[in-house]
């Protein structure tokens, strides 16, 4: 039978691998989809060969990599090709991350999604949804400071995202996301304990 599946997610910024690694302190692995994504898209991934059959050479780079910033133009032009391309990547990223689930060991496992509620393949995958939240403001100057990105550029990415308040009436569960780590990791400590009773397994000692 497989393990459970928890489905971590929430905008960018509010904390979802600050969350993954404490998760982790308790035995508790994470799949990333985004990692498995640019796993099937690099030089030789399992994708590529589909990728280039359907869009062509124009979206390789020079190794034969997805050229992302040439595939993001194509799918500006057209955005019915972000669909083409999604029917190709999704199922292959979801075989991938069951591939993957299989072979790390924990009592369950967490699957980090950006867009786990926006994407059906892996929505109906996790036995719940994690959602990480935090106010925008904390987002945006949490983004700032780790990527040098400008208020305005940070700004546009949140808001091309769901809405706090739809991802939060979505989420099974929430960890709040505002405030100390030593906050942070006394939440995950309790959703811990409480994934384990909600699944049947047996408590720490
Ligand atoms: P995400 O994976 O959701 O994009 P991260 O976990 O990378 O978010 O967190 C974004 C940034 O904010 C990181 O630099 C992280 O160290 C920092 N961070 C996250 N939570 C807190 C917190 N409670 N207090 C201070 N800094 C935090």
């Amino acid at each position: 039978m497989r393990k459970p599946i928890v489905g971590l997610t929430g905008g960018i910024g509010s904390g979802k691998s600050t969350v993954a690694q404490l998760f982790a302190a308790h035995g508790v692995p994470c799949i990333d989809s985004d990692v498995v994504a640019h796993q099937l898209t690099a030089a030789g991934g399992a994708a590529m060969a589909e990728i280039r059959a359907a869009f062509g050479e124009r979206v390789l780079d020079e190794h034969g990599a997805l050229n992302r910033a040439a595939m993001r133009e194509l799918v500006f032009a057209k955005p019915a090709e972000r669909l083409r391309l999604e029917s190709i990547l999704h199922p292959m990223i979801r075989e991938e991350c069951l591939r993957q689930l299989e072979r790390v060991s924990g009592p369950y496992v967490l699957l980090a999604v950006p867009l786990l509620f926006e994407t059906p393949a892996f929505r109906t995958l996790v036995n719940r949804s994690l959602v990480v939240d935090c106010p925008e403001e904390t987002q945006q100057q949490r983004v700032m400071a780790r990527s040098g990105l400008a208020a305005v550029q940070v700004a546009a990415i949140i808001a091309a995202q769901m809405p706090r308040q739809q991802r939060l009436q979505l989420a099974d569960d929430v960890i709040h996301n505002a405030g100390e780590l030593a906050d942070l990791a006394l939440q995950v400590d309790e959703k811990h304990r409480y994934y384990l009773a909600c699944f049947g397994l047996p408590a720490p000692a």
